[in-house]
């Protein structure tokens, strides 16, 4: 099973402005700094990071994984606002299982030096409050089922659903098991980034000189570390530049701090967006629906003129905060999301021909800054001819909502499904479903259901699908008008033997 990522969000604890003398001999023993730090020289603050409730995704960690944790937590560094792109302000040196309000927490403590820029701004944001909250990002291989014990992914129990057992009635959830390794502590904003926090980040970015080559061609995936997680693109030949949001407005750069002009940027957005930070991207020039070469791409730059008819910036996927670009209005135009798929070294060779373009993929580890840090290229011509159409499936019981995915080799059609049930979908109910038009990735969601598409038929506008894995069975999905809208019926097609059973119910 793929190494799955986790995060979660929990408070931060006091702040400790002269640790004493254990906690420093800890500082000083575990992160071990060339020259041992002194109680001048450093804040310590805490976090209550994981307890052994069920959180928002239906997960928990149970106690006897808080050990583990717990372990694992020490010399992992502590981040600001997922943002992974910075230095690390803090480590953690410490973690301990300790009790809070009825509950069993891990507790880590983390450390900073005052003499840093930016030490006092910290101390005080944590003490006024601002930073409210924190996170931990860790990976893990086993979601197991509460109810069953199997692995949540591939059974038939939904997280938050009530099942009768021989101890009575129960909630499933799924325990955290086969915890890897913790990739951070994060503090966090209560609530949206202010505005002002970006423009000063974007403002203070230093800008790379040097062009963006940073990617070693690969021979065989079989090189590549398999217990490390990666992030895989598809690759093309486009221009690598960053972009980033302030005030509603985009601005988009090369590598040589050159910015695109005004008449550029209105071609990809010409609307309001939520601000975000500066994030690497490719911007690649089309011509319909073909994809042109770097070389026209930097003619239509200089005066428009060449085979380009439209551009599009496709940004890294942010695999920490989530991907998605929002918009406030209107419409995106040219501006989205790169294809992605998070997958361990051990299943890249699975992986990669879902997302090959003609020119393979990049592969760039999962804790990198794609095309700041190094990455890696893949033909992939030899996986191409392989590549199947998959599926992914999530449903949350407590919205109603599940999302249907679709991959094929150049595209990604996601139905959103209103008012959901699995029982009643495996009895033939059809539900509304909506496609979504907007081109972003859904959430690298711990219990989604994914497998192959086995034969995907349109006739008569209806498409019927053949699944295979947990979502094992054949589909319809069909066209209707509901109040003037155009919508869709999606629903399960049922053999005779289970139509019998059903109209015997
Ligand atoms: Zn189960």
């Amino acid at each position: 099973m793929a190494e799955q990522l986790g995060r979660l969000s929990a408070q931060p604890g006091n702040i400790v402005p002269k640790p004493p003398d254990n906690l420093l001999a800890l500082i000083n023993q575990r992160i071990a700094p060339t020259q041992p730090l002194t109680d001048e020289q450093v804040y310590v603050a805490c976090m209550y990071l994981v307890s052994d409730q069920v959180n928002s995704f239906g997960g928990k960690f149970p106690t006897d994984e808080h050990d583990r944790i717990a372990a694992l937590l020490i010399d992992s560094p502590v981040i600001v606002g997922h943002r992974k792109d910075q230095l690390p302000i803090g480590r953690t040196f410490h973690a301990e299982l300790v009790e809070r309000d009825g509950r069993n927490w891990v507790k880590s403590s983390f450390y900073w030096l005052r003499s840093v820029a930016g030490a006092e701004d910290l101390k005080d944001n944590i003490e006024g409050g601002v930073y409210k909250e924190c996170s931990i990002a860790f990976t893990y291989s086993l979601p197991e089922c509460s109810i069953c014990g199997h692995d949540i992914r591939i059974c038939e129990h939904e997280p938050f659903q009530e099942y009768t057992t021989s101890s009575g009635p129960s909630q499933c959830h799924f325990n955290y098991r086969q915890i890897e390794r913790v990739l951070e502590s994060s503090l966090v904003y209560r609530g949206a980034v202010p505005d002002t926090l970006v423009t000063r980040e974007t403002e203070n970015q230093a800008v790379d000189a040097t062009p963006p080559e940073k990617l070693t061609i690969l021979d065989h995936l079989s090189r590549l570390d398999p217990d490390r997680l990666y992030v895989v693109v598809p690759r093309y030949d486009s221009l690598p530049v960053v972009a980033g949001c302030s005030g509603g407005s985009l601005s988009v750069r090369r590598f040589d701090g050159v910015s695109l002009g005004a008449r550029i940027i209105e071609q990809l957005c010409d609307k309001q967006l939520e601000n975000f930070a500066s994030r690497p991207a490719l911007l690649v020039g089309y011509h319909g629906k073909e994809r042109c070469r770097l070389s026209d791409l930097e003619r239509y730059l200089a005066n428009q003129s060449g085979p380009v008819s439209r551009l599009v910036l496709a940004l890294y996927p942010d695999t920490r905060n989530g991907v998605r670009v929002q918009k406030r209005r209107g419409s995106l135009r040219g501006l989205r999301t790169l294809p992605y798929r998070i997958s361990s070294g051990a299943e890249l060779h699975l992986i990669v021909p879902q997302i090959a373009s003609r020119s393979g993929v990049e592969i760039w580890p999962f804790e990198a800054k794609p095309l700041f840090d190094t990455g890696f290229a893949f033909s992939g011509k030899s996986v191409r001819e392989r590549r199947p159409k998959t599926y992914r499936f999530n449903s949350n019981p407590k919205t109603g909502q599940a999302r249907l995915t679709i991959r094929s080799a150049d595209t990604t059609s996601i139905y959103i499904v209103s008012d959901f049930d699995r029982n009643l979908l495996n009895r033939g109910a059809r539900f509304v479903a909506d496609l979504q038009t907007d081109v972003h990735e859904p959430e690298y969601s711990p219990h989604a259901l994914s497998g192959l598409v086995n034969s995907l038929e349109v006739a008569d506008t209806s498409m019927r699908l053949s699944l295979s894995g947990p979502l094992g069975g054949d589909y319809i999905i069909r066209p209707i008008t509901i109040g003037g809208q155009s919508r869709f019926l999606f629903s399960r097609l049922l053999s005779p033997q289970e139509k019998r059973e059903v109209s015997h119910v």
